[in-house]
């Protein structure tokens, strides 16, 4: 958590703000490093407090460094509000009108609350070394159960079964999952968020499988799609635009660039294939302790890609009734384009 303080105190100086109150648990445990599931942050110019109840003392005292813990009894909201002073930035997107209602009962009249949200998502987009490493090692984990369960086959089994197994992998290497598991075969595909079923995979289908593990608190995220012999023509080609699609956005990424850039490059692959229709999301998103957070890769995205940025490249089709194929992998933004986190090969596969 080393610096993190210090980066959400220079943006304070920048908005102006003398304190944030930061009272999002994810944005908590970027911040001080706490796990528990009650706890807040005070931060302005060489402020570190953490507060948290009776239940998690020990816990913060494990957990946290750098910052001032602080075991708050009885009263909660008074204990954070005698804390407070100046303009105080709050998580408006977090904090309900009710919470923010009684905070400001307490407030004293010197202190001004000013809503602040989004300034600890927007500094979680950039990635330090740590989490660098524990989104890595996620990823490695996660298709190294991918493909132990690829080596199982797909024929016969239900989707159901077939996600199980993998679920069941992901949790032996020592991961949780950081999503539930799509494994979506012949015409469910064709839902980008489709949840397994009791159908069972059968012959000459291709079958979504997205898949994500999460390793001390960071989340991966990554798709194929596999072949159960032969999809067929149309099969094969919109695999192909899928992969072209795909290619054409990871040549798009480097720092600088917009999400809309990115997102518009494998656009065009598909659009002139004559499936534009059939692509019907944005082609990523950011990826850290959330599964989804920023930078967006989309239409109407206008973030700018910055180097450690982490982000999913995940362009797909959908044929309704027929078939979907989609093929994402997880890449680090670097100072010349990216380092792909994903590590299974994309060529067409076929599993028994
Ligand atoms: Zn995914
Ligand atoms: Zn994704």
């Amino acid at each position: 958590m080393r610096g993190r303080g210090d980066r959400l105190e220079a943006e304070l100086a920048e908005k102006g703000l003398d304190r944030m109150l930061v009272t999002d648990l994810t944005n908590v445990r970027y911040l001080t490093g706490f796990t528990g599931t009650n706890g807040a942050a005070i931060c302005g110019p060489g402020v570190r407090i953490f507060l948290t109840d009776f239940r998690y003392t020990e816990r913060a005292a494990a957990e946290v460094s750098e910052w001032e813990c602080v075991t708050l009894t009885g009263d909660w909201l008074g204990g954070i509000a005698e804390r407070l002073s100046g303009k105080v930035g709050f998580e408006d997107d977090h904090v309900s009108v009710r919470s923010l209602t009684k905070l400001e009962e307490k407030l004293g009249d010197s202190v001004e609350a000013v809503p602040a949200g989004g300034a600890v998502e927007a500094l979680r987009r950039v990635k330090d070394a740590e989490e660098l490493a524990a989104i890595a090692e996620a990823a490695k984990l996660a298709d190294a159960a991918l493909k132990q369960t690829v080596e199982n086959g797909f024929r016969g089994k239900t989707e159901r079964e077939v996600a199980d197994y993998f679920e069941a992998k992901v949790r032996g290497f020592g991961g949780t999952l950081s999503f539930d598991t799509i494994v979506a075969a012949g015409p469910n595909g064709a839902q980008p968020h489709a949840e397994p079923g009791p159908r069972e995979i059968r012959e000459g289908e291709l079958i979504v499988f997205d898949m994500g593990a999460k390793l001390d608190g960071y989340c991966s995220d990554g798709t194929r799609t596999y072949a159960t012999g032969d999809p067929g023509e149309e099969g094969r080609r919109v695999y192909e635009t899928v992969l072209a699609a795909q290619q054409a956005a990871l040549d798009a990424i480097r720092p600088g660039v917009t999400g809309e850039d990115v997102d518009q490059a494998a656009r065009k692959v598909i659009e002139d294939a004559g499936h534009g229709e059939h692509f019907g999301h944005g082609l990523g998103h950011g990826v850290g302790l959330d599964i989804h957070e920023g930078p967006r890769l989309s239409l109407r995205s206008d973030d700018v890609l910055a180097v450690n940025e982490v982000v999913t490249v995940e362009p797909g089709i959908y044929l309704a009734g027929d078939l979907g194929v989609r093929i994402e992998d997880l890449v680090v933004i670097t100072d010349d384009g990216l380092r792909n986190l994903s590590s299974l090969p994309k060529d067409l596969t076929y599993v028994d």
